[in-house]
């Protein structure tokens, strides 16, 4: 073999494994990172722990996928975890094309459903995951801890019933009986907002509240359990609405940085100016995918984080 066609042979295997060889050694190791992904009105967050990620909500669009195209390896076609808050779609309606596009392990959901073609397509999402056997549905308990990775553990500070009489996600096998399920047992007022799973989260030392759309009562519930405590991060409830973020929540979390996921100029007049002063008296660090894009925390291997969006906050 002529040293020409061994140089060529060595550059064709470089091109060949050089994404590998950086998904598995590089990237795909080193990665620890929370990110708040830019959805447009709803919510998306990614937790990456090297070869572990956790995806809580899915947003109401496709915009998820590109999100997780950014953070996961080409060659990582799992998810460990996922966690639907609560059954609107602005939280469920991207995890439909998560479920179509990756393994899922194992998905974190309340006994939810809503009537609905889109939550039906989830629904379906979620039952082929299951038929196949890749997937355990994991039901929040109140005061629950469970580290999922070697950096990442959460915590479930939310109660919940049961509305069906059996589990949708595991006893239901027939499309046409969930759909006869819902109209018969979810009571037309349920207030789907305040039965969010609201997480608390720690990356290494750092912590963060996940609360999906809980708004004032389930905030106050919440408080009731003696679990809530001061947070580095608050992913900011429902969106900025005034209807969250009361103050005796906000006194107890005392999060000196707050993550606001919501669209450009939304016709919910999310964030109200109401909240926004809330988090100004705190004096906590605002920051808002609607006007900054996607937000990204780094973690380092010296116990520091670094914060980082394609836009700054206009002043
Ligand atoms: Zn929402």
């Amino acid at each position: 073999m002529s040293f020409k066609t061994i140089c060529l042979l060595f550059i064709i295997v470089w091109f060949a494994w050089f994404p590998k060889f950086y998904s598995l050694f590089v990237h795909h190791r080193t990665t620890a990172r929370v990110v708040f992904c830019d959805v447009g009105q709803g919510d998306a967050s990614l937790i990456v722990d090297g070869d572990f990620q956790l995806l809580i909500d899915g947003g109401p669009s496709l915009d998820v996928l590109s999100c997780l195209t950014q953070n996961v390896s080409p060659f990582d076609h799992e998810l460990e975890w996922l966690v639907l808050t609560h059954a609107d779609a602005d939280h469920f309606y991207g995890l439909t094309s998560v479920l179509q596009t990756y393994t899922v392990r194992h998905l974190m959901i309340y006994n939810m459903a809503k009537a609905s073609d889109d939550f039906y397509a989830f629904y379906q999402a979620v039952w082929s995951q299951l038929q196949v056997g890749n997937l355990e549905v994991v039901f929040p308990a109140l005061g629950a801890r469970q580290c999922l990775s070697s950096r990442v553990c959460v915590e479930v500070l939310s109660e919940f019933r049961d509305f069906f009489p059996l589990n949708i996600y595991q006893d239901h096998q027939s499309f046409e009986n969930l759909s006869d399920m819902i109209t018969k047992f979810v009571p037309k007022s349920y207030d789907y907002n305040n039965g969010s799973i609201v997480l608390k989260l720690y990356f290494d030392q750092f912590s963060f509240l996940f609360t999906g759309d809980a708004e004032e009562p389930q905030e106050l519930a919440i408080l009731d359990t003696g679990l809530l405590t001061k947070v580095d991060v608050l992913k900011s409830g429902h969106h900025g609405s005034k209807s969250s973020s009361s103050p005796l929540f906000l006194a107890a979390v005392q999060p000196e940085n707050i993550v606001i996921s919501c669209g450009l100029e939304n016709s919910y007049g999310h964030p109200h100016q109401l909240t926004l002063q809330r988090y100004a008296d705190l004096g906590a660090q605002v920051w808002r995918t609607d006007l900054q894009g996607t937000i990204v925390i780094d973690f380092d291997d010296n116990g520091y984080w670094h914060w980082s969006s394609p836009h700054s906050l206009p002043d």
